[in-house]
């Protein structure tokens, strides 16, 4: 078993980062959905382990059947650890503006592609529901980001 992660992450009294935690495991891939690696909670070398970000914690699933906390407790962590509001306010702060950060670039495509569409008078009827509905979001997601 590895050392208790709040010695390894003096400047974290709970909770890890993705990064973190990736640079924990071995053999670890990046996929569409994710990233796949080695599990460290059973014998094998092959990459049974997903890893994915969640809304509020670290998803990781085992395909070979490791338990949640098998897998936390064979990585020296706590369950608790992968959730993120074990993270320090900062760190939490960070996640949740990159969160908003990505929402708001993806509502940016849409409105950036609904307006060339517009341009060459070639926008459909969904594109115009969605170029609408994004328009809507990007205002809601600056407030939410404001008051973060
Ligand atoms: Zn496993």
């Amino acid at each position: 078993m590895r050392a208790n992660v709040n010695n390894q992450y003096p400047d974290e009294p709970g909770g890890i980062t993705l990064e973190a935690f990736l640079n924990l495991l071995d053999k670890v891939r990046k996929d569409s959905k994710g990233w796949r690696c080695k599990c460290p909670a059973h014998e094998g070398n092959s990459q049974t382990l997903k890893v994915s970000c969640g809304g509020d914690r670290i998803m990781v699933h085992c395909f070979a059947g490791c338990s949640y906390h098998e897998i936390t407790a064979s990585m020296g962590l706590r369950p608790r650890d992968l959730f993120y509001d074990a993270l320090t306010d900062d760190r939490r702060r960070e996640y949740q503006l990159n969160h908003i950060d990505k929402r708001i670039q993806t509502a940016n495509n849409i409105i950036y592609f609904g307006d060339t569409a517009m341009q060459s008078g070639t926008i459909t009827d969904d594109q115009r529901k969605e170029y609408s509905q994004a328009i809507v979001d990007k205002h809601l997601l600056i407030d939410e980001r404001k008051a973060i």
